[in-house]
C-alpha cells in the first residue's frame, strides 16, 4: 500500500464513522434517517484527497476561499459534486463564487447580498443562499447578529437572483455544551420566525447549516439540516 493508497483508505474509514455519528444522532433526536445532510469542508485539501473523499460517496462540499475554489473547481468539475462556498465572501469576487458554487452559505452584508443577486440575475441565474448568524457574538467570526438576523433575512428574501434557503452559523468556541447548544437553538428560532412571517421569498427557507467535526451531535439536536465537516473526514489539517 502507498501512502496515497493508506491516506485515500484513511478518507473513507473516517467517513464512514462520521456518517454514523450523523446517523445515531439523528436517531436520539427522534429526527428521521436521512435528515441531515453532510457537507465536507474541504479547505487547504488538495483536489486529489478531495476526489478521494468523493470516490467514497461524498455528494456536498465547502470551500472557505474562493481563491481555493477557483483553483480546485476545474478538477472537481463534472464529478456530480456540489459545491457551495461557507467562508466569507468580498463583493469584487462574486463572479468567480458563482462560476463554481451552487450556495452562498455565507451572506452576512446587504451589500454582498446586493452583489451576488446582482450578478447572478446577470447571468440568468437564482443562487441559493443561507445567511451567516454569528450566534455566539464573538468577535473574531463574521456573520450578522441574531438582532437584526429576521430584518435582513426579509430584505435577502426580497432580491432577485437570490433564493433564500436558511442560516448558517458556526458555534460558540466553548468547552460548555449547553451555550453551544442553545447558539444552535436560536438559529432555529430565527429560521422558524422567518418561515412564521409570510414574507415573499420565504417560502423555501428551510436549511440549518451547523454543527462541525466536535459538536455535530449538539447540532443535530437542535435540528441542523447541514452538517461541516472537515478535519473528521481529512484528519488533522496541515498548519
Ligand atoms: C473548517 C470549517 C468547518 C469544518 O471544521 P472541522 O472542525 O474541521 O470539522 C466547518 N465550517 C466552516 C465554516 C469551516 O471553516
Amino acid at each position: 500500500m502507498t501512502d496515497d493508497d493508506a491516506h485515500v483508505a484513511g478518507i473513507a474509514t473516517r467517513l464512514g464513522a462520521v456518517r454514523a455519528r450523523i446517523a445515531a444522532a439523528e436517531h436520539d433526536a427522534g429526527r428521521p434517517a436521512g435528515a441531515v445532510r453532510l457537507l465536507v469542508a474541504t479547505k487547504t485539501m488538495p483536489a486529489s484527497l478531495i476526489r478521494a473523499a468523493i470516490g467514497a460517496g461524498v455528494d456536498l462540499i465547502g470551500e472557505n476561499r474562493v481563491q481555493e475554489l477557483v483553483a480546485k473547481g476545474p478538477e472537481l468539475a463534472g464529478l456530480g459534486v456540489e459545491i457551495h462556498l461557507i467562508g466569507h465572501l468580498q463583493g469584487n469576487k462574486a463572479n468567480p463564487a458563482l462560476r463554481w458554487a451552487t450556495c452562498v452559505q455565507s451572506v452576512d452584508s446587504p451589500e454582498i447580498a446586493a452583489r451576488l443577486g446582482e450578478r447572478s440575475a446577470e447571468a440568468g441565474r437564482v443562487l441559493d443562499v443561507l445567511i451567516q448568524v454569528n450566534v455566539s457574538g464573538e468577535p473574531t467570526k463574521y456573520g450578522v447578529l441574531p438582532d437584526s438576523a429576521t430584518d435582513f433575512a426579509g430584505a435577502v428574501a426580497g432580491i432577485p437572483g437570490l433564493r433564500l434557503r436558511g442560516f448558517m452559523t458556526i458555534g460558540a468556541n466553548s468547552p460548555d455544551a449547553g451555550l453551544v447548544r442553545a447558539g444552535y437553538a436560536h438559529l432555529r428560532e430565527l429560521r422558524d420566525a422567518v418561515v412564521g412571517s409570510g414574507l415573499a421569498g420565504t417560502t423555501d427557507v428551510t436549511e440549518l447549516s451547523m454543527g462541525m467535526s466536535g459538536d455535530l451531535e449538539l447540532a443535530i439536536a437542535e435540528g441542523a439540516t447541514i452538517v461541516r465537516v472537515g478535519t473528521g473526514v481529512f484528519g488533522a489539517r496541515p498548519r
